[in-house]
This record gives C-alpha cells, sequence and structure tokens, in this order.
C-alpha cells in the first residue's frame, strides 16, 4: 500500500536501537527522509548507515540527548521542518515508589513527558502552516493498563497522552495528526533490563522476553500514523 509519504521529511528520535530504530527503518522503507538522533554518536552513525544502505536513502544522524534544550535545539538544527516527528526517549527505571524521591519524578516526567510536548511546541505551528504534519508518540501499553513497578512510566506517560487528546483534536482540522503507540512487550534492550530487575526483585533467574515482539512488529505502526491520508483519525492509541 502506497502511503503517499515518500519525499517527507521526519525526525525520529532516540532511534539508535529498539523500537526508534524500528520506526525509523518503517518510514525510510516509505521513502521518507529521515533525521535519527541518539545519544552515543558511534552507535546513531552506524545505524544511520545501516538504514541508509537498507533504503537506499540518505540517513541524516546526530548524537544528542533529547531530554536537554541544548539537544532538543539540536535536533531541530538538523531537522528544521520535519513533516513526521516520532517522539520516543529511554524509559524510567522500574522499582517501588517508595525508593523514589522528587528528583525521580522529575527525570521521568522530563523525558517523558515534557520532552515530547516541547518537540511538539517546535514543529506543530509549521505543519499547520504547511497543512501536513504527522505526530507519533512512543509512549506504552501502561498507559492503558498500568504496571505497578513501572510507576514513573505510568504516570509520565499518562500526562503526555492527556495533552495530546486535547491538541489532537484541534489540530486535526489542518491536516495535522497526533497519535500515540502503545508497545506492550518487545524483546529490546530495554525489556531486557525491566525483566532482569523484575527477576531480581523477584528472586527468579530469569524473565523471558516473548520471543515474537521483535521491534519490527511494532514499527509499521509508525508509517501507518504518518500516511498521507491517515486511516486512523487522530488522538488514537495504537
Ligand atoms: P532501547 O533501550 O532498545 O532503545 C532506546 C533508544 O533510545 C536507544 O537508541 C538509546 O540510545 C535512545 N535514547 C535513550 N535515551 C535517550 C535520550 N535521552 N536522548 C536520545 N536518545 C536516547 O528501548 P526501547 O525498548 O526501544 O524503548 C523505547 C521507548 O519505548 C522507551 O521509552 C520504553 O520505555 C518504551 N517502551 C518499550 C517497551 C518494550 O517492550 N520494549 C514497552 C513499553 C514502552
Amino acid at each position: 500500500m502506497d502511503l503517499g509519504i515518500a519525499g517527507r521529511k521526519a525526525l525520529v528520535c532516540a532511534a539508535s536501537k529498539g523500537l526508534g530504530r524500528g520506526c525509523a527503518e518503517a518510514l525510510a522503507r516509505e521513502g521518507v527522509a529521515v533525521t535519527i538522533l541518539a545519544r552515543t554518536e558511534s552507535a546513531v552513525r552506524k545505524t544511520a548507515e545501516e538504514i541508509g544502505a537498507m533504503s537506499g536513502r540518505p540517513v541524516q544522524w546526530l548524537a544528542c540527548d533529547i531530554t536537554t534544550p541544548e539537544g532538543r535545539a539540536a535536533a531541530l538544527a538538523a531537522c528544521p521542518e520535519p513533516d513526521i516527528l516520532v517522539n520516543n526517549a529511554g524509559g524510567p527505571p522500574p522499582g517501588d515508589f517508595r525508593d523514589w524521591n522528587r528528583d525521580a519524578w522529575i527525570r521521568a516526567i522530563d523525558a517523558n513527558m515534557l520532552t515530547p510536548i516541547e518537540l511538539i511546541k517546535a514543529t506543530i505551528d509549521g505543519m499547520i502552516a504547511r497543512e501536513f504534519g504527522r505526530i507519533v508518540n512512543i509512549t506504552s501499553s501502561a498507559v492503558k493498563a498500568p504496571i505497578d513497578f513501572l510507576g514513573l512510566s505510568n504516570g509520565a506517560r499518562s500526562g503526555l497522552t492527556g495533552f495530546v487528546a486535547g491538541l489532537a483534536r484541534k489540530v486535526a482540522q489542518h491536516n495535522v495528526t497526533i497519535n500515540n503507540l502503545l508497545p506492550g512487550s518487545f524483546d529490546t534492550d530495554r525489556l531486557r533490563i525491566t525483566l532482569e530487575s523484575r527477576a531480581k526483585a523477584a528472586g527468579k533467574a530469569r524473565i523471558r522476553p516473548d520471543a515474537s515482539a521483535a521491534p519490527p512488529n511494532l514499527a509499521p505502526r509508525a508509517p501507518f500514523c504518518a500516511a498521507h491520508r491517515p486511516a486512523i483519525s487522530s488522538g488514537r492509541m495504537c
């Protein structure tokens, strides 16, 4: 199916591996001009080269921490007017809420709520003016089915979901959509670290992730949400 997004420009955050990388690959396959970022230069450069070789289109890259104002400024300098914005960042650590202080909460809210909101704020008026914009937030199924030991994630991502729900309704008339991808368990480094920590807390040797849940199984939802004529409406959680 031609999604009608070839030639569009996408900024895909936190994409040297895992779900961000999967989304970047899926968009590149659709002919989108992709810019990816992650914190480690060697890793993000290597991923950009691999996606470029796979898709036959050069992939721009930069190394930055997207949760900082400097990182966001660098990302927007590299891809100033994205048609497609995929918001993503590392998830907060699992644990017991009794151990989290204010700083832990602020870090989670910064990374998983305020960072995407800042990037939306910086890009959405341009999208409205150009009458095309697709914003896709990688959040978590914990928004619909909260997980006890991921309280920081449950809280920060629910805040983002609430904010987006209001804004999405307002901007849809300008052909700008905002949708949230809600991964369950996908076999990435993040999931492995979370499961190891749970196994340790439960005194078990290891909890195995579902091997069928590879990042490519989530990634096609990103170009689908970015389609020229979106087959799903805005403000959805899928
Ligand atoms: P991952 O560890 O495989 O990959 C994370 C990517 O983000 C890496 O490229 C890393 O370099 C980059 N990154 C992390 N923090 C960054 C920052 N501050 N600035 C720039 N780049 C940064 O993780 P993943 O499994 O792909 O998870 C992506 C997001 O999806 C996380 O927020 C995670 O909590 C969430 N999530 C994942 C799952 C799952 O099953 N994998 C389920 C629900 C939610």
